[in-house]
């Protein structure tokens, strides 16, 4: 779904204003577009290349010219300067990082929603703006685009060269950066940049664009869990909410009833050793939690079906300390500090009292 052509509602403002400034002749060369994580910056990013790029005089962006296909095909990674993980010999030779550039971008553009693809301590390093650099000095006659994704992600040498070229961008040139934590970006890069916020969809927007991906008819709870992205709802497809969080229910009935032999045998059955789905069904039972504090303070519960009744049986002090302790859990999980399995007893066990 191009979220140029159909932009959400609630982004329909910022998109009519960059058509116009195209129309005037006055298209931003650098566009650093924010937001949260799985709204669809990645999406309309591509789909701002497409635009810009097309050679199409009549219909912009035609969907079907040479340019317009180059915007969303994996292979061609020469417009894309994407975090990497590759070692210092590599990420010099212009085929290795174009190499591990498309392999990114193989998982990438067929899920431009999904949050989860590309690593955290992946970077982007000063040799891939250089061989943006060298694809620069090439002589053009056309308009070249260039995504730069997670930007946030640059190390200080990339972004201070990437600072030069953005001070002196070539005609015809423009530059389309994301990230969803401006804060981490150099101040510098951002006073280059036109800054484009884009705020989390409303549920009715993430059912449209679910559906155009052939999702239909998605509940309650999943739009209640997506808190706006895209990219959560369809983690919550992903991992079974609607088992999570019968098992999240089914873990508080156990140890509401100090029944920890069965539970663990449960927890064992459910996640073996998998941790993301641990990870996620730890989500659920702290939203189901603090969906008791929700209804009783009288605000829009996230997992409405279940009308607060995971938390209904603890205090407002008891929600916020098992929060805690459900965190420090998945941050545990997460930076494997034990088997799965023991991280969720030692957890059971301090619901206790
Ligand atoms: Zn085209």
């Amino acid at each position: 779904m191009n979220l140029l052509m159909n932009p959400p509602g609630s982004w329909n403002e910022s998109i009519q204003q960059l058509k116009l400034a195209w129309q005037a002749g006055r298209f931003p060369q650098a566009l650093l577009l924010t937001g949260p994580t799985g709204i669809g910056k990645k999406q309309l990013a591509m789909d701002l290349v497409a635009f810009l790029t097309c050679s199409n005089a009549d219909k912009r962006p035609c969907g079907t010219c040479f340019n317009c296909k180059m915007a969303y095909e994996p292979g061609a990674s020469d417009h894309w300067l994407v975090p990497l993980i590759i070692d210092s010999d590599d990420r010099k030779k212009k085929e290795k990082v174009d190499e591990a550039t498309s392999e990114v971008l193989n998982t990438v553009i067929p899920n431009p929603y999904h949050s989860g693809l590309i690593p955290s301590t992946a970077s982007i390093y000063v040799d891939q703006v250089r061989f943006m650099e060298d694809r620069l000095s090439l002589k053009s006659t056309g308009v070249r685009a260039f995504i730069i994704l997670e930007a946030d992600a640059m190390n200080e040498n990339a972004a201070n060269a990437l600072l030069k070229r953005l001070e002196e961008a070539p005609p015809q040139t423009y530059f389309i950066l994301t990230c969803s934590s401006r804060h981490r970006l150099m101040q510098t890069i951002q006073s280059r940049c036109m800054p484009m916020q884009l705020p989390p969809l409303t549920a009715g927007e993430i059912s449209t664009i679910l559906a155009a991906c052939g999702h239909q008819s998605v509940g309650a709870d999943l739009l209640g869990m997506s808190m706006g992205s895209v990219g959560k709802a369809m983690q919550c497809i992903e991992m079974d909410l609607d088992t999570t969080i019968l098992r999240a229910e089914e873990f508080l009935s156990f140890v509401a009833g100090k029944q920890w032999s069965p539970l663990f045998f449960s927890m064992d059955e459910w996640f073996s050793k998998e941790t993301d789905p641990a990870v996620y069904f730890l989500e659920v039972l702290a939203v189901l939690l603090e969906d008791g504090l929700r209804k009783s303070s009288g605000v829009d519960l996230r997992l409405p079906t279940r009308n607060g009744g995971g938390g209904a049986h603890y205090s407002p002090d008891q929600v916020s300390r098992y929060v805690g302790v459900i965190s420090e859990a998945q941050n545990r999980i997460i930076d494997r500090r034990g088997s799965v399995s023991m991280i969720l007893q030692t957890m059971a066990l301090q619901f206790q009292s």
